[in-house]
């Protein structure tokens, strides 16, 4: 299986059938497993084997299946799954930091990350350094001997700025750092991360791993003995861990997340093209563009501009009428999802970020970040040009 290219692992990889020999993985709905004797129950708390279970906070077939499988497509040694992306980053975060602890972030973080790392590891005596994740200066001027973790998004939102994942890693590894990257906006279909240099890779499994909008996951993944050991010990006994139904619905959308995830990124970069040097718009950032500032990074970290781009109207007044004009793209905040959304970041998801942090990071007024969904690419065009004209831009 190892040599399989990961469109094959994305179907066939993890796979458990039961003796009925089920062709569509099957869902284990079950919390709890019955054991023959109760020397078989000791038997499997003392050292619970492969395909042993216990508790399905531990354990169960279903969300094994669904680890196995992305774990494969990653190239990692094993995974975690964990009930959102918010449980993977916290708990990759929590299990692994004590008092007295040092970790540097990149900056530019989903709101709910900025949470954890400004306001809950403080709590906790951790120590966190933000830095400009583009500035190579600033990390090297900021992890330290003592730097337990180096935290940041590869690709961050809304702003769509690349974090360089070899040279910061090589930063860590020097300090003897442990590099944790959320890859959600790379994700798993155009990774390199680990190849890269990353130690530990996490997706909100809510994006583009499910991909239609149904469901809240997330995934942990890393080395075996990372994996199962600080993780699994601290997200089984904590709570986070992945429902058995959620599993399901991932494992059958990681079968074709690799067509989705690359249909989208060619409807991305058409609208991208379309749209670029469009009078009315003030900016169009898209990775995928010769004009991204860090273009040649983004190509070589992922190959590709990926499913998202954000465009500048110039104010928060113009990009009210243009979302309002629009008739297929969704007014939302997912990303990733089959649906085209269209999503104001400084009104809605980065809302309570001080008004100098928002200009710091590019979120200016008129900005709307665009997640290209499975339509037709030229509707969607057609859908922004129009509502471009009736916004008079
Ligand atoms: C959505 C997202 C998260 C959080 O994931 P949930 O599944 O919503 O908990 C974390 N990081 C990034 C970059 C995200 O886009």
């Amino acid at each position: 299986m190892s040599n399989w290219n990961k469109r094959t692992k994305a179907v066939h990889a993890g796979t458990r059938r039961s003796q009925y020999g089920e062709v569509s993985e099957a869902i284990f709905l079950t919390q709890g497993f019955v054991y023959p004797t109760a020397e078989d129950a000791q038997a499997r708390f003392e050292a619970s084997g492969d395909d042993e279970f216990i508790y399905a906070r531990y354990g169960n077939p279903t969300t094994a299946m669904f680890e196995d499988r992305i774990a494969a497509i990653e190239g990692a040694e094993d995974a975690f799954a964990c009930a959102s992306g918010m449980a993977a980053v916290s708990g990759a975060l929590m299990a692994t930091l004590k008092a007295g602890d040092h970790v540097v972030s990149s900056r530019a973080l989903f709101g709910s990350c900025l949470y954890v790392l400004e306001i809950v590891l403080p709590r906790f005596g951790v120590e966190v350094t933000f830095v400009d994740g583009a500035d190579l200066d600033q990390w090297r001027a900021a992890v330290r001997d003592d730097t337990t973790i180096v935290f940041f998004e590869s690709l961050s939102n809304p702003a769509l700025e690349a974090v360089d994942i070899a040279a910061v890693s090589q930063i860590a590894r020097d300090k003897g750092a442990m590099v944790m990257v959320d890859n959600v906006f790379a994700t798993p279909v155009y990774s390199r991360a680990f190849e890269l240099g990353a130690d530990v890779v996490i997706y909100s499994a809510t994006k583009h791993i499910d991909g239609q909008g149904r469901s809240l996951g997330g995934v942990i993944l890393g080395q075996r003995e990372f994996i199962r050991g600080p993780i699994e010990t601290y997200m089984k006994h904590t709570g986070g861990s992945m429902s058995p139904f959620t599993a399901w619905t991932l494992v059958k959308s990681l079968e074709h997340m690799d067509l989705r995830v690359r249909a989208q990124t060619a409807s991305a970069e058409h609208i991208a093209r379309g749209l670029e040097g469009h009078p009315g718009l003030t900016r169009v950032i898209y990775p995928g563009l010769a004009s991204h500032p860090q273009h040649d990074l983004c190509m070589a970290q992922m190959g590709c501009g990926g499913t998202l781009l954000a465009i500048d109207t110039g104010s928060q007044e113009a990009s009210f009428k243009l979302l309002n004009a629009l008739k297929i793209w969704l007014i939302s905040n997912n990303l990733g999802d089959a649906k085209s959304i269209a999503t104001p970041p400084a009104s809605t998801t980065h809302q309570r970020l001080p008004a100098d942090q928002k200009a710091h990071l590019g979120i200016t007024p008129g900005l709307i970040r665009l997640s290209v969904g499975l339509e037709d690419a030229g509707d969607l065009l057609d859908d922004l040009t129009q509502a471009l004209d009736i916004a008079g831009l």
